[in-house]
């Protein structure tokens, strides 16, 4: 493949091909992480296993709500071993918060796979690694090379920023020919030794002054390496996001109880939260309230089997789940016929004291706050 095929003419890559200069910014942006590295609970040791769980925490995660959730985790699990053992249920009530439940699901199954296949032992072959659950290119390099400082090469939101900018990319970052080219400049920059400092350098510089918005240049140690900088281009690369077309949604979700408990029903495997409980919760179709009565208490007989008598409302909460804004209009009822489905979805009657130690959704645990109060 010729060099004009591999990289898109809009890249400036001069910089890939001069080994000193790449050695000169290696050795500045290393420098500048030594003396400004944020102290992160994650970055006070090298356990492959600190590590894995930071890193699979902070992946659609800020460190700051990422901080209390990784010393809660990693001081209830602290080895791997640990991990594994537990219930899925109790992984994720202290996931319980994060989103993105897939990963606590993914990161318990692959704890008890490296029990299971490696002596609890950490792999450190890479396609060990990426045969993990929930272990893509990004995470298995960023493990590698922060505990073991093998020259794994690491692409993730901040390092495309970075790099892109450093080599002028105008292109689409998460296109092909971005991604191979992208992939291919992380592995070049990456120093012989310190690969994880340089990986974890690359990422705080993405963080906290090559931002998306407003890049602080002047206070950049690779600014002298920066053709972006240079041409004044940082507000055109990367090259922007498509706008997300957000979709309006009104769900219910109904508060039923009898005999002084009250109704949860777990998500099932399909299902947005699997594996977290809720209360019954399904969309609404209708706006006046005498109709929506009728289609709530449809709603509940279909999704639980319970003919219901629908009280006051309780509260409305405002969300956001990827790209749909939920209207949640939450409901009190009691339950007055009819008994619960059995089979597909697990369904409890919980007492109100014991609710805490149920993993729920965070609208779920809203609700229990509301009642609470009311
Ligand atoms: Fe980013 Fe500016 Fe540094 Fe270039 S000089 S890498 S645009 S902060």
């Amino acid at each position: 493949m010729s060099a004009s095929m591999q990289f898109p003419q809009h890249a400036d890559v001069g910089l890939l091909s001069d080994s000193a200069g790449k050695q000169r910014l290696r050795r500045r942006l290393l420098t500048w992480f030594d003396r400004h590295a944020r102290d992160l609970p994650w970055r006070r040791s090298r356990d492959p296993y600190r590590v894995w769980v930071s890193e699979v925490m902070l992946q659609q995660t800020q460190v700051a709500t990422v901080i209390g959730y990784f010393e809660r985790f990693t001081e209830r699990f602290p080895t791997i071993e640990s991990l594994a053992a537990a219930e899925e249920q109790e992984v994720l009530r202290m996931w319980e918060g994060l989103g993105y439940y897939r990963r606590a699901r993914q990161l318990h199954a692959a704890a008890r796979r490296i029990v299971d296949e490696h002596h609890g032992q950490f792999p450190r072959d890479p396609a060990a690694v990426r045969a993990l659950p929930g272990i893509g290119r990004y995470t298995a390099g960023a493990i590698l090379s922060i505990a073991f400082d093998d020259a794994q090469p690491i692409l993730e939101a901040n390092t495309i920023r970075v790099i892109s900018r450093l080599l002028a990319f105008r292109g689409d970052p998460a296109g092909t020919v971005g991604q191979r080219l992208l992939w291919k400049a992380a592995g070049d920059l990456l120093p012989r030794r310190r690969a994880g400092d340089f990986n974890q350098a690359l990422m705080e510089l993405g963080s906290e002054v090559c931002t998306p918005v407003m890049p602080r240049c002047e206070e950049c140690p690779v600014r002298p390496h920066c053709p972006t900088s240079r041409l004044g281009l940082q507000a055109l690369i990367p090259a922007p996001k498509k706008k997300t077309r957000y979709e309006a949604v009104t769900q219910a979700a109904v508060v039923i109880e009898r005999r002084g408990k009250l109704l949860l029903r777990q998500c099932g495997p399909d299902e947005r939260w699997a594996g977290l409980w809720d209360f019954p919760r399904f969309p609404l179709q209708t706006l006046d309230d005498k109709s929506r009565c009728a289609e709530m208490a449809d709603g509940v007989l279909k999704l639980t089997g319970l003919a219901v008598q629908l009280g006051p409302r309780l509260t409305t909460i405002k969300h956001g789940v990827t790209r749909f804004r939920i209207t949640l209009e939450c409901f009190r009822a009691s339950a007055v016929a009819g008994r619960l489905r059995r089979g597909e979805v697990a369904m409890h009657w919980v007492s109100p004291a014991d609710l805490d130690s149920y993993p729920l959704n965070v609208t779920g645990r809203k609700i229990v706050q509301c009642l609470a109060v009311n």
